[in-house]
């Protein structure tokens, strides 16, 4: 069922995820677009999310916006402070901004990072940690991953791991979704992009996620026609055969990062699955570590598996 319509305010407004913003012209959604998007989600009770370019939108895109209960998403980029201390969830697109950024404790953050320099910068990462309500780490070339990689991606996991458990011994709570979201979950979280999230792009379309809409896919609606997604069932976990056998709960299970590496939106490529059992071990030997230290954690149960990509696990589904 439908839950969350993210609405894109502009061709150029910031990617929070795996793809890359291939649009480089400013070109904001049309006021009447826009009204529509929200009468869309209105009819349909969807929560909707606001994601914002760098510049300021004419004024009459707040008064539309403000009409309705939503969650604004925007770029560390953006020129207006004001709406950088406005934001639900901040976006840093690389590594720049980090360390001068005035941080809320109370604030979610998103790195959008490549691989190497999340292998590179990690102590950066750690000095974080306490200054984010939740720091969200997106590796933008995940499908590159190749066997050293994996090797890096486990030690850079194990050195935040050690740094989250002295937080923890410290009463603290810190919230890194590669490591400790794991811990909390008894079922899947994944993006569901096409089952609960759909998005409404500046060009009046409405499409599966913002990356079907950068990489030119296939629309599925618009808010004045209403939507029909083909093969529905093919976004939903029941019918992702490899994914429905999983319990690496925290992860994203992207449909755009399936699309493009298997062609198949509900078949995961090995890179994506082998990452997310990186990061469900590393979790599972924090969860251990946190209870050893006579700290209270969830009942959730992480059991110890020998694969760490489940289609090698398939003989036993
Ligand atoms: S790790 Fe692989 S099988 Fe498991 S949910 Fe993620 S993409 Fe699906």
């Amino acid at each position: 069922m439908l839950k969350y319509l993210v609405i894109l305010l502009d061709d150029t407004a910031t990617s929070f995820c795996h793809y890359a913003v291939s649009k480089t012209e400013k070109r904001p959604i049309a006021p009447e677009t826009l009204r529509n998007g929200i009468l869309f989600a209105m009819k349909e009770n969807l929560n909707v999310q606001f994601v914002y370019p760098d510049y300021a939108l004419p004024a009459e895109y707040e008064t539309i916006v403000e009409s309705i209960d939503h969650v604004k998403i925007v770029s560390s980029h953006c020129e207006s402070s004001d709406l950088k201390k406005a934001a639900d969830i901040v976006v840093f697109n690389g590594w720049d901004d980090m360390e001068n950024f005035a941080w809320n404790s109370e604030k979610a953050y998103v790195l959008r990072t490549p691989k190497a320099e999340l292998f590179e910068r990690c102590d950066t990462l750690k000095t974080l940690l306490g200054k984010a309500g939740r720091l969200n780490v997106v590796i933008t070339d995940v499908e590159t991953f190749t066997e050293t990689d994996f090797e890096k991606y486990k030690r850079a996991l194990a050195s935040l791991s050690e740094s989250i458990e002295k937080r923890y011994i410290d009463g603290q709570a810190p919230q890194l979704n590669v490591l400790t979201d794991r811990m909390m979950l008894e079922a899947m979280n994944n993006c569901n992009a096409g089952d609960e999230v759909i998005t409404l792009a500046p060009d009046g379309r409405v499409y599966v996620c913002p990356a079907f809409y950068y990489e030119q896919a296939y629309s599925i609606g618009s808010p004045t026609d209403g939507t029909d997604i083909k093969n529905p069932q093919l976004y939903k976990l029941a019918y992702a055969p490899i994914c429905r056998h999983c319990d690496a709960y925290q992860c994203k299970r992207c449909v755009w990062l399936n699309r493009k590496t298997t062609l198949e939106v509900n078949t995961p490529s090995h890179e994506q699955c082998v990452t997310a059992h990186l990061e469900r071990n590393e979790s599972r030997r924090l969860l251990g570590n946190i209870r050893k230290v006579g700290q209270f954690m969830p009942e959730t149960d992480i059991p110890e598996t020998d694969y760490l990509d489940p289609f090698d696990n398939h003989d036993k589904w």
